[in-house]
């Protein structure tokens, strides 16, 4: 196993290489404007690494085996149920203060909250918390709930999800972590609150998650 650093450079050079089937140093200079000199130094990284390939008078193709591409392929469609991990859940009439407890004690920056059905109604974070203890309040006697953010405004996630997707959505909404979720089927929740969409909740992805997932991808080249 190596590990290599691709340069902005090469990368784009594979990208080039991979949308034609063969492609000569002079074709690949020119989509770059360079010149072919320039790039001498990059192919021959490149085919050292075993990522392109060069034919003698035919060009440069790519080595879809054993790839860095293929590999990076592989890791953004990465399924959400395989690197999710277990939400901690409150429930709406929790305590502020027990809500703070249930941070520390688990280590989380996101607690998800429902209701008596089991149907995700909220999410609360650090600073909602930090803001709610700010004030002159008793947090003992406020419920987590007055500080969530609700459904139906509540950024959400599903297991068949690539890791892709839950990313963009973490970056987009500015937001540390998702819920995972999916419908209810069982006969806990009415017909009314099936119709409503209540959501239950199945685990998390944080931005922990994402990161581990970086983390432990190797290049395998
Ligand atoms: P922090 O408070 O530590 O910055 P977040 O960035 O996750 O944590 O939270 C910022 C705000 O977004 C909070 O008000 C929180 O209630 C809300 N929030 C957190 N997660 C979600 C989510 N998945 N969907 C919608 N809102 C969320």
């Amino acid at each position: 196993m190596i590990n290599i650093n691709l340069s902005e450079r090469q990368k784009k050079i594979i990208e080039i290489v991979k949308k034609n089937k063969t492609i000569t140093s002079k074709e690949i200079a020119k989509e770059l404007d360079l010149t072919r000199g320039a790039l001498r130094s990059d192919l021959s990284i490149l085919t050292m690494a075993n990522i392109l390939k060069a034919k003698p008078k035919v060009g440069y193709f790519f080595v879809a085996e054993n790839s860095y591409l293929k590999n990076f392929d592989e890791l953004y469609e990465k399924k959400v149920k395989e690197v999710k991990s277990v939400p901690i859940i409150v429930k709406e009439e929790t305590s502020i203060y027990d809500g703070i407890v249930t941070m520390f004690l688990e280590d989380t920056g996101s607690l998800f909250v429902i209701d008596d059905n089991e149907a995700l109604v909220g999410v609360i974070s650090r600073k909602d918390l930090l803001k709610i203890s700010m004030g002159e309040n008793d947090i003992t006697q406020l419920p987590v709930s007055i500080a969530m953010t609700r459904m139906p405004n509540i950024i959400t996630i599903k297991d068949e999800d690539t890791i892709f997707e839950a990313a963009k959505k973490i970056v987009n909404y500015k937001v540390d972590a998702l819920p995972v979720v999916e419908s209810f089927t069982d006969d806990k929740i009415d017909k009314v609150d099936k119709k409503n969409n209540k959501l239950k909740i199945i685990g998390k992805v944080s931005k922990t998650n994402i990161t581990r997932v970086f983390v432990d991808f190797k290049l395998d080249i």
